[in-house]
């Protein structure tokens, strides 16, 4: 529907599609009297039909495109065996930083309470929710008593340890499992193309959602948007330049400025095309650059872009905080550490393309009730803000490598201070790298 064929690219429409939502909402709240064309039809009908088609739509991607993804991604994470405890560090650095990132971000969203005086209960039928499961039955709920039925409810949690198992069981017996292997694979190919397909019809579906809530909320609306963005924002500030840093001095004493330095252009790289995959080939050749061995990088990158996803992260945390001020809902500590859980399964879930953080974004609402319009309202700024957040994930990849080459003793770290030049093995890297 949208695309590149007149010059404009998805997201540049998207963005006019939320402009003139919200041109259209606040045009009908402040100009235009009540009336029945106003209200009944236009409102309550033909912005209420096109926008929640388009979350239905959305909403119709998660289970599949989720399931397969982590079962995809589990099955390559158990690979890691064949390089033994690099794999098991690579992964619990990488789950660790994504789950502060998380907490990060709900504390931001905490305090500065983005979505208070966005009555989101005008504009939509989601009531308050309570949340008051009890951490037992929080534990208890992430095992499916029926995988089929947790899958046909879209119950996520135990949906992601369900397909996690299936991942890893997968890896351990593979030429015998090929065909299930294939399957999955070919699964998550198809998921893709539908999510992009979907994604045309966003530019419609987002001017729907934006004209109904800004015609029920008029310039209250804007503020918390604005505050939603600085919010996400900081989160992302936070991470990349005091997180970061600090655990690079922790880990390896190394100096943060001489990381940044190099690489920069890699995260500037990753802000333009806002896609942690592309990014792999730029990503390794500055890392051999700083004195990274091939031998880890080639391994912890790849996986990073695939399961390391910080910035998506804190998107996610701000976004569960923005939408649960909106509806008034009260989350107590077992749905934020719930929020926590998923958000980091999540990250795992998400395919480092663009803008799967706002799909895998659902999963992460659906955890803990809060209903998925909201994600109507940030949809339309999501594009700038994926450009940020992609930034940081591949930041955060290289972080986490740099700490555990040099902790393997698999990092020259002269090369990274500038008093040598990289060896020669790893130039023929980067050359062959650079041809892709
Ligand atoms: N664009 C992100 C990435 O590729 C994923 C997302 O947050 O949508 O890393």
């Amino acid at each position: 529907m949208f695309g590149r064929q007149k010059g404009i690219s998805l997201s540049n429409w998207i963005l006019i599609g939320m402009i003139l939502g919200m041109a259209t909402g606040l045009i009908l709240n402040f100009f235009v009297p009540d009336s029945f064309f106003k209200n009944i039809i236009l409102v309550d009908n033909v912005f209420y039909l096109g926008g929640n088609l388009f979350i239905k739509l959305m909403k119709m991607l998660v289970v599949p495109l989720v399931f397969c993804s982590i079962v995809v991604g589990a099955s390559s994470i158990s690979d890691i065996r064949k390089i033994g405890t690099i794999g098991g560090r690579t992964i619990l650095i990488y789950l660790i930083t994504t789950a502060l990132a998380v907490t990060i971000a709900l504390g931001i969203g905490m305090l500065i309470k983005p979505g208070v005086g966005l009555n989101m209960a005008v504009t939509s039928q989601a009531g308050n929710v309570t949340l008051n499961q009890t951490m037992t039955d929080t534990i208890l709920n992430m095992v499916p008593d029926n995988p089929l039925n947790s899958l046909a409810s879209g119950d996520m949690i135990p949906v992601i340890i369900f397909g996690l198992l299936i991942g890893v069981i997968l890896a351990k017996l593979r030429e015998e499992t090929d065909v299930i292997n294939t399957f999955f694979n070919q699964g998550n190919r198809i998921m893709m193309e539908m999510t992009s397909i979907v994604m045309k019809f966003a530019p419609i579906g987002i001017f729907c959602l934006m004209a109904r809530t800004f015609a029920g909320l008029g310039f209250d609306g804007l503020l918390p948007l604005g505050k939603y963005i600085s919010c996400v924002l900081l989160g992302l500030a936070i991470q990349a330049f005091i997180v970061y840093p600090f655990l690079l001095v922790i880990f390896t004493r190394l100096n943060p400025i001489t990381f940044f330095k190099k690489f920069i252009s890699v995260m500037f790289f990753a802000f333009s095309s806002s896609t942690s995959n592309a990014t792999i080939p730029l990503n390794l050749e500055k890392l051999a650059e700083m004195g990274v061995s091939k031998d880890v990088s080639s391994f912890t990158i790849p996986l990073g872009a695939t399961i390391n996803m910080d910035g998506t992260s804190i998107m996610q945390g701000v976004a569960v905080m923005f939408a649960a001020q909106a509806y008034g809902m009260d989350l107590g500590t077992s749905a934020l550490l719930t929020v926590i859980f998923t958000a980091v399964m999540a990250s795992i879930g998400t395919a480092g393309v663009p803008s799967v953080g706002l799909i895998t974004l659902t999963m992460v609402f659906n955890s803990v009730g809060i209903p998925v319009q909201a994600i109507g309202i940030i949809f339309g700024i999501d594009h700038i803000l994926d450009m940020f957040r992609t930034a940081v994930n591949v930041a955060g990849d290289a972080i986490c490598t740099i700490i555990v080459a040099f902790k393997n003793n698999s990092m020259d770290v002269d090369v990274f201070k500038g008093k040598k030049e990289m060896n020669e093995e790893d130039k023929v890297l980067v050359d062959e790298i650079s041809i892709i």
